[in-house]
């Protein structure tokens, strides 16, 4: 009898301890939410070398829309492969530019990969001077300026003198370091499997 007791005033002190705890943690988080009043355009990056970074991109893309914004996105790297969130989001009025078919791996003709690069950067910055456009994904624009395709100099200008409540998200492995900087957010998608290791090729639907 009295052991029961003795536990229930023991569970009772846990309950009152845990609730003082998270109380502490919901004010500190409600300081930080009352102090984070700023609205602006976020620059986001989504880089590493885990599987996550254009369903990601297209993710913030799908929920902006939902919302009523106007969206657009420029894809820096395509192979003959169809890509599903292009079937969808055109059809909800996003605006696409794929980079043309010049680039690709196997030809390795760096004039015309140069080319092609440019091609697709000029769409970006047209997109990045109009105030229209709240939101644009640059799905794997990284590769672009490890590969000095395009200058970093000129992403960089056209990321900073866009109109300032415009959200960008640079998606792409290995981002560089000064676009890195530059960002407001960044997340890195660590790989810890991925099925391709065992054998699993990518699918339709899935990866693609
Ligand atoms: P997703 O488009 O699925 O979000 P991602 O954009 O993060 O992937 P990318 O580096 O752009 O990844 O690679 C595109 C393709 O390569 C996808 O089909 C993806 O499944 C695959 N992939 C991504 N990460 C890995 C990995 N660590 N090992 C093998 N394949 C990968
Ligand atoms: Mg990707």
């Amino acid at each position: 009898m009295d052991s029961n007791k003795d536990q229930n005033q023991l569970d009772e002190q846990k309950a009152q301890r845990h609730k003082a705890r998270q109380q502490k943690v919901k004010d500190a988080v409600d300081a930080k939410i009352a102090k984070a009043q700023l609205e602006k355009g976020v620059l986001l990056v989504l880089t590493g070398n885990g599987k996550g970074k254009s369903t990601g991109g297209f993710g913030n893309i799908t929920r902006a829309v939902g919302h009523g914004k106007k969206a657009a996105v420029v894809q820096f790297i395509k192979g003959n492969w169809p890509c599903g969130e292009r079937e969808v989001l055109e059809k909800v009025g996003v605006e696409f530019h794929v980079m043309g078919t010049g680039f690709t791996w196997e030809t390795q003709d760096r004039e015309k990969d140069t080319l092609a690069a440019i091609g697709a950067w000029e769409a970006a910055e047209a997109l990045l001077k109009d105030e229209t456009i709240d939101i644009i994904l640059l799905d794997e624009l990284t590769y672009m300026v490890s590969y000095h395709y395009i200058e970093l100099d000129r992403v960089l200008d056209a990321l900073n003198n866009r109109p300032p409540m415009q959200h960008v998200i640079i998606t792409g492995r290995a981002c560089h370091r000064a676009i890195i900087e530059l960002a407001d957010t960044v997340s890195e998608v660590q790989p810890i499997k991925h099925a391709f290791e065992a054998g699993v090729k990518a699918q339709i639907g899935f990866d693609y």
